[in-house]
């Protein structure tokens, strides 16, 4: 942990590194890629079709909902005044948040059916034992994020866009930033390791592309096991990521041309919600759907090269 960070709105707002493109036309639309679809392609061509092009809902699950209900509560814990981040706060704030999602998105009201309240009991003491896990690794009291639930964008020179929303961002006294996500499983297998690195580079990338800087820290904290990984990114290494992210996004849009998504079993395949549809467990893939956008795109709302902003 890098201490002594504060609140600083623009160390480092330089140009960005490569010379903007030309600006799209007002209503256009422009191709954007995220770190979550970016990995499911890496994945799986199928599971990208089915999720960015058929767009077929998937269940909530108690631990993907979890997560979702820490992340708010880390978030909101940095409204609190520094003395006041204790983690008898944060247990207080889960079960207002579990209450504030199931409004937002009513169908995770499905996990916990009326009747028996252990099971939501328990479920909300598990994510009070992540956040009690929290305060083991960070002191809260210590920092002051210059932003939460930080939404990323920047312009590639080939047009696309990559997008992001990094948890948390912290600039240092002299300038570093640290970028900050939170996990709530366990630290990685090497399965997984890979996948929470590139979206790290992938958030760094955004990052220098967008400030001109190169982040000092990439850090995971993982509140299921108790681990913090840190990285520090270099110059050449989000090179090499700017240049796998083009490549994919070249495959990406060879499968959209082609119509070709094919299956790619592996062992992450047992999470999978689609397996009822997909060819490598017996499955037929629907008919791709009238009018689908074969790629994700986005209405143009170019940032500015500091548009980093609290969320
Ligand atoms: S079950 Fe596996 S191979 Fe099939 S779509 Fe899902 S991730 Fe791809």
């Amino acid at each position: 942990m890098v201490d002594g960070m504060r609140t600083a709105t623009d160390p480092g707002a330089d140009a960005p590194v490569s010379p903007p493109p030309a600006t799209p036309a007002p209503g256009a639309r422009r191709a954007s890629l995220s770190p979550s679809r970016a990995a499911d392609f890496m994945q799986c061509p199928l599971l990208y079709r089915f999720r960015v092009v058929d767009r077929l809902p998937e269940a909530p699950s108690a631990a993907a909902v979890r997560g979702t209900v820490v992340h708010a509560v880390l978030e909101r814990l940095f409204d609190l005044p520094p003395e006041q981040r204790t983690a008898p706060a944060a247990r207080g704030m889960v079960a207002a948040q579990w209450e504030a999602l199931r409004e937002r998105e009513p169908d995770v009201a499905a996990l916990f059916p009326d009747g028996d309240p252990a099971p939501l009991q328990e479920w909300l003491l598990s994510a009070e034992a992540l956040l009690e896990r929290y305060f083991q690794l960070e002191d809260p009291r210590r920092l002051e994020p210059a932003g939460r639930e930080v939404r990323v964008e920047a312009l590639l020179d080939d047009g696309l866009v990559l997008r992001g929303i990094v948890d948390r961002l912290d600039v240092a006294p002299s300038g570093d930033l640290r970028v900050v996500d939170y996990k709530t499983g366990k630290a990685p297998s090497q399965l997984f390791e890979a996948k929470a690195l590139f979206q790290m580079r992938f958030y760094a990338l955004v990052l220098w592309r967008l400030k001109g800087v190169v982040p000092r820290q990439l850090q995971l904290v993982y509140l299921g096991s108790g681990d913090v990984l840190r990285y520090t990114p270099d110059e050449a290494e989000l090179l090499a990521t700017e240049r796998k992210v083009k490549a994919l996004w070249a495959a990406i849009e060879r499968a959209t041309a082609a119509g070709d998504w094919r299956p790619s079993p592996g062992k992450l395949c047992k999470w999978c919600d689609h397996q009822v549809r997909c060819p490598a467990f017996g499955g037929t893939p629907p008919p791709l759907p009238e009018g689908a956008v074969p790629l994700p795109v986005e209405p143009v709302a170019p940032a500015a090269p500091d548009d980093v902003r609290p969320g």
